[in-house]
Order: structure tokens, then sequence, then C-alpha cells
């Protein structure tokens, strides 16, 4: 049979109406294209669940999720007057909702849908037709079974609260908390850091157009601190997240700085006479010093100085209190304590980036150990005229001038002892410092050592170009090390990299006076923690992760909770800005709609056969379940609940139950599946 229009692409197959329990069950096996008919039979899946009690229709067709598949369904609903509909395709993650707004359209409860994952648990768990097509008829048999014992559902409605916190500072989160505060939302942005920027406020130029990134930053920065609508609040953490999508309660501590901000005028007095100076590991990466009062740069928001107990003298010893004296406004406050603050918004989006990999990792490489090899970062602030070295590119002794310099690419990434993953902004990068030294330094050569040049983004190859014009050399091949051990005469005092240049199939040792590493982006060492503490999720890398990767990546499992920028994976500042104005505008939707639509898949507890034992207490993630000590029972919040079934498994009293997961439609669903158990071996299909 054709499968080219929807009429002869589809199989029906009609049994007694009315058998099993009363319920009209239409099935649906999808082939998904190739992807399940390729190992699946699924006419013969169809056929068979066509005979099966209670089902009055069981048809095959190529794409069940296209307009006409779902057409298919409502036409059977209305025609057949099917009251249960099961989908046999690929995960419910990806179209359950697709499948239950079509049972809704034709006007049935969408809660009397069930879907049978034959696709992920199936065809693509092996080649073994025969066993794939055996578990499909168990699953779709598992899916009958529960879908007859389903009940119809109502969502729950929650208003939500029109206010959204957005977590982390840089280009990210600065966008979407401009985007929100222009859509005339309030917006609450904390910052872990003392000033707002994040690593884009550490970079000089910016690739591809080479603007400088303080023009373009420190605008946005300021407009955050000066609107009406945003609340920023800089050197704070999220400490505790409660509550649900529309209705979170969120606590944040705000370190103390040490400053009345309502006094200080940001006249840097105190800076300026601060007698201790300290390096700078943080915004200068080691590169240059600050004082034990500071701020990070001159262009910092919010302006006021932060104090560094760990290094001032008066925290320290009890001594000093200069900034203290020179302060013209009083506004230096030694017994300044932490503040612990409340918010109720609706949405939040984390934009909390990303760190970079830590070139000592990679030994070979010398950093650390051979003066003269630097990380991008180092030298990104070297060539900052706001930088240690006001923008003179010079070797470690701050004041030779490097004639020959070499750039090694994808260090920590593209490289499966560290991150298999490309770091996405790294190539661009380097050739943003091969122009730079040739712009500093004219008459210096710059080498470029790379595996392949990543230049995908908008103008990014035209930029390629323009620095090969500009005469720098590309060697192909990972570089094997760098050391300073000369072999002859014409490399003595220098750095060699040795490198196999896979061009010409030969080894080569390059001497160059300085190193630039261009060390790649990492997820935050703390971002499993943050992570755990809003709910969500995180890839074996780390990153964030989204709902769906192409189709919802500023999303996630957890609703209310977005992400924007490089905590999702690492990105250029384009992409950043994308995602932090997606983000903005998914939530200005959210709240648009003044209510929230909830599933209604919840917990609920017997009060009559709770023992009062408490074990569901703590195991809750959503803090959904409390404890009435008066009558020793426990009992769910319905509005917190997110019915992961987490209580109902643990209740040793059998006292909790879930809507839409009873132990009946678990049980029933079990045996459904087992239906065959003279062979079992199908339901653990081999991978191949
Ligand atoms: C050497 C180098 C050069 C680069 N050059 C360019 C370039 O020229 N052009 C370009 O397009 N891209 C460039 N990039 C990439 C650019 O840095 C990123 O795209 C951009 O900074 C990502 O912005 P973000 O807001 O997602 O993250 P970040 O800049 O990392 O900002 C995250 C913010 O969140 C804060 N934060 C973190 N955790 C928390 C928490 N728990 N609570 C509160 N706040 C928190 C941080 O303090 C920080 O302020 C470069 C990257 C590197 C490494
Ligand atoms: S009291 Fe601390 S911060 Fe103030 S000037 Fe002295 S050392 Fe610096
Ligand atoms: S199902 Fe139970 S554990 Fe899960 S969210 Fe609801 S109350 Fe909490």
């Amino acid at each position: 049979m054709s499968a080219e229009t929807p009429d002869r692409a589809r199989r029906d197959h009609h049994a007694t109406p009315d058998a099993g329990h009363g319920e009209r069950v239409g099935v649906y096996v999808c082939h998904c294209g190739h992807n399940i008919a390729n190992t699946v039979a699924v006419e013969e899946v169809a056929e068979w669940a066509g005979q099966q009690p209670g089902v009055v229709v069981a048809r095959d067709y190529k794409f069940m999720c296209s307009s006409l598949g779902q057409e298919l369904i409502e036409q059977d609903i209305q025609q057949l007057g099917l009251n249960r509909v099961v989908v046999a395709a690929c995960s419910p993650h990806m179209h359950e909702k697709t499948f239950r707004s079509a049972c809704q359209r034709a006007g049935l409860n969408p809660y009397l849908f069930e879907m049978a994952n034959i696709r992920e648990m199936g065809s693509w768990a092996t080649n073994d037709r025969e066993a794939a097509t055996q578990k499909a008829k168990a699953q779709v048999k598992g899916a009958v079974e529960r879908v007859v014992r389903q009940q119809p559902l109502e969502p729950l409605y929650v208003d939500i609260n029109p206010n959204t916190l957005v977590v982390g500072g840089g280009v990210a989160g600065l966008t979407a908390a401009l985007e929100l505060a222009n859509a005339g939302y309030h917006v609450y942005l904390v910052e872990r850091d003392s000033s707002i920027g994040g690593h884009m406020a550490k970079l000089d130029k910016t690739f591809p157009t080479l603007d400088c990134a303080a023009c373009i930053l420190t605008p946005k920065m300021v407009d955050v601190a000066n609107h009406p609508n945003i609340t920023l609040m800089t050197w704070s953490e999220v400490v505790a997240v409660h509550g649900y999508v529309g209705n979170f309660t969120v606590r944040v501590r705000k370190k103390a700085r040490y400053i009345k901000e309502d006094l200080c005028t940001g006249c840097g007095t105190c800076v300026e006479k601060c007698p201790v100076r300290i390096i700078d590991q943080n915004f200068e990466v080691g590169l240059g010093y600050r004082k034990a009062i500071y701020r990070n740069f001159p262009q910092a928001v919010p302006k006021y100085p932060v104090i560094d107990t760990a290094n001032c003298t008066f925290f320290q010893r009890g001594k000093c209190r200069a900034c203290e004296i020179v302060c013209p406004t009083d506004a230096i406050d030694f017994n300044q304590k932490d503040t612990i603050v409340d918010l109720e918004v609706g949405n939040i989006i984390l934009a909390t980036g990303y760190e970079q990999f830590d070139a000592r990792r990679v030994p070979q490489y010398g950093y650390g150990r051979l003066a003269n090899v630097f990380t991008s970062m180092e030298f990104e602030r070297m060539v900052n005229a706001a930088g240690p070295t006001a923008g003179r590119v010079v070797l470690r002794d701050g004041v030779t001038v490097p004639k020959r310099v070499g750039i090694i690419h994808c260090v920590g990434s593209r490289d499966k002892n560290y991150h298999e993953y490309c770091s996405r902004a790294c190539c661009m990068a380097a050739l943003k410092f091969a122009h730079l030294v040739h712009e500093r330094v004219p008459e210096a050569e710059v080498f470029n050592f790379y595996i392949d040049i990543r230049a995908s983004g908008k103008h990014y190859e035209e930029f390629y170009h323009r620095v090969l014009s500009e005469g720098a050399h590309f060697i192909r091949g990972r570089v094997a090390e760098v050391t300073d051990a000369a072999r002859g005469p014409g490399e003595e005092g220098q750095l060699i990299i040795q490198v196999e240049d896979t061009l010409i199939g030969k080894q080569r040792r390059i001497p160059v006076d300085m190193v630039i590493l261009m060390a790649g982006m990492e997820a935050r060492k703390d971002a499993r923690q943050v992570a755990a503490l809003f709910g969500l999720g995180c890839d074996y890398d780390g990153w964030f992760t989204e709902r769906h990767a192409k189709l919802d990546p500023v999303v996630t499992m957890t609703e209310g909770i977005l992400v924007a920028g490089a905590c999702q994976g690492p990105k250029a500042i384009p992409e950043s800005v994308a995602q932090g104005s997606a983000a903005a505008a998914r939530v200005a939707g959210m709240i648009g709609q003044r209510v929230m639509k909830m599933e209604p898949v919840r917990a609920s507890i017997d009060a009559a056969s709770c023992s009062g034992c408490r074990i569901c207490n703590n195991l809750c993630p959503y803090h959904a379940i409390t404890f009435h000590e008066d009558r020793k029972v426990s009992e769910v919040i319905t509005a917190l609940c997110q019915g992961c079934g987490a209580c109902v498994a643990a209740c040793p009293s059998a006292a909790i139950s879930g809507a839409h997961f009873t132990r009946d439609q678990v049980l029933a669903q079990i045996e459904g599946i087992l239906w065959d158990a003279r062979q079992p071996e199908v339901l653990w299909l081999e991978p191949q």
C-alpha cells in the first residue's frame, strides 16, 4: 500500500465495540517516517491492537503528529464515539501535549489519552524487528489496560505574579531584565559579584565587528541600574527557592559591602587611600592589582566599592580605618551585616554564565610554569585600555614587547581528555587576538595553531579572511607541547611550540616569545548546586538542561524557570543576547495570560490511612507536604505538588495516591505489558 496520500497511507482495523470494560478505545500506531516502521512492523501491531478487548478501532499512519494524523483521531472520537485514545509513537515528552490537545478539540477529556513510546524504547533501541514488534504490542497492551482505568481530570488555574527574578547580570541576564522592564514588568536582578557585566565587562573588543565591549555594554548596565522597573541586587545570592510557577518565594542574601549605599557618591577616595594592594584574581585574572576596598573596574555598576574583609587590615588586625577617615560622606560602615530579603516572583530566568577552563589542567602547555604562557582572558585584560598594562602587549616582565606570538586553539575543548564539546567562541576570539597583536605590534608575527576554524556566525567568515589578509599564519594540528628546552641556537630563550602540521604531514618546532592559550568555556563549579536549588537538570558537562534543545531552548522542565546565555552551553555574545530576549518574551507571554493552567496530575493523602510517620514530608522535592501536628496526619498542598510520585511510592501505609497514576492504573499497565509472559526477553531489548 502506498504511503502517498493520507487515506492510502493508513490502515484501519476494527474490532468488537464495547468489549472489555465498556470503554471505546482508539489505538493509533505511528510509522514516524522510517524511524519506527524500519524496525517495528507497525501494520501488524495495529492489526493486533484492533483485536484487543475494548479497542474499537486501530490504525497505523505515517506521521501521527501531522495535522492530518491529529484530524484522524479527532474524526474517530466524534464519528466512532471513542472515549479513550492510545497513540503508540515517540516519547510523551515530545508529543503527549500534541495528542492531548487533539483529544480536547474533539471534546474528549485530554486525560483519557495514553501514549506508548515505541520509538525511543523500541525501534531506536534495537535492530531486531521481531523483538521490537513484540515489545510494541506489549506497550500498546499496557497503554490500553491503563487508559480504560483513567479518569477525566480538570486543570488547576493559579494567578501569575507579574514580577520576575533574573539571576546573573552578564549580558544575557541584563538583556532579559531590560526587555521585561521595558515591557512594563518589575524585575529583580540578583548578581553575585559586586558589579554587573559578567565576562563581557572584561573584554576589550568584540568579534567580529571589533566594537569596544565597554561601549556597547556600559549603557546597558547603566540602563539596568536606573530603570524604575528593575531592583538591582549586586553582591547578593539566592539561598532558597520555594513555590511553583506563578508564585515563587525566593530568599536572597545581600552580603555586607560595608558601605552605606545611600551616602556613597562613588568618588573612589577610599580606594585611592587604602594601603593594602593585592593581586586581583577575579576581574584582572591575576594580571593586575586591586585594593582591599575596591571596585572591579572604573565603570562598575553600581558605583559603590566593597571591602574584602579577608585582606582588610581593620577586619584582620583591628587597625587602619583609612577609608573611613578619608571618606567625605561618612559612607564606610564596618558594622554592616549580611541581610536577608524575601522576594515574591512568578517566573525566574537563570543567566549565570560560564567559567573558563583552568589551563593548568593541560600541563604540557606550561601555563603557571612558563612565565610567558598566558590564558585568553589574561590577554583580554592585557589588550584592554583600562587593563593592567593599559593596553600594551608585553611579556610577563611588563616591558618586553613580543615579536612572535603563538595562539593555541581548543585548550580543554574538543579534547576527549577534558571536554569533547566545542566552546564556540574561542576560534573567533583567537582571530580577534591575532588582529589585535598586529594592531598593537605591527612588526609581530602571529601563529594560530588550530584543529578547524569554526567561523559559523554572521560575518565571522569575513573576519577570518580579514585576519588572513593581515598576514597571520595558520598551522593545522593539535599542539603536543610548549617548552623552553632549546634544541639549538635558534631556540634559546624562547618558547618552542611543538606541533604536527597535518597539512604538510611534518613535525614542526615554532619558536615564539609569547603563547596565548584559548582556554574553553565550562559550566560553573557550582552549576549542579544552583540547578538543585532551582529544581533544574544539568547535562553530562554541567550545563543547565533545556526542555528541548531545538524547539524550546530557553524553557526548562521546571515550569516557570527559564535559562538564558552561556549557563545553557557555550555561546558568543550574539546568541547570549538572543536567548536573554527569548526568555524575556516567554515570561512576558506568560504574565500576559494572568493565570496559569497547571497539570492536574497531583498526589493526595487519605487522612484515614495516614499513620503520621512523616516519611513523605522530607522526601517531596517541592516541599508540597505539610504535617498537621494536631491530627498527626500529612497533607499535600495541591498547588505546590508537581506530581512526581516520589511520596506515592514511599508511603508505607499506601495512604498516598496520585491522580493519573493510581495503583490500579499502574498495576493494570504492568499486567498489560506482561500479556505474553512467555516471551519476557522482548521487554528488555538488547541494544545493538
Ligand atoms: C577569552 C574570551 C573572549 C571572548 N570574546 C568574545 C567576543 O569578542 N565576542 C563574543 O561574541 N563573545 C566573546 N566571548 C564569549 C562571551 O564571554 C560570552 O558569550 C558572554 O559573556 C556570555 O554571557 P552570559 O551573560 O551568558 O554569562 P557571563 O558573562 O558569564 O555572566 C554571568 C553572570 O552571572 C553571575 N552569576 C553566576 N552565578 C551566579 C549566581 N549563582 N547568583 C548570582 N549571579 C551569578 C556572574 O557573576 C556573571 O556576572 C569570549 C569568551 C572568552 C572566554
Ligand atoms: S580599613 Fe580596610 S578597606 Fe579601609 S583602608 Fe584600611 S585596609 Fe583598606
Ligand atoms: S507527588 Fe508527592 S513528592 Fe512529588 S511533588 Fe507531589 S507531594 Fe511532592
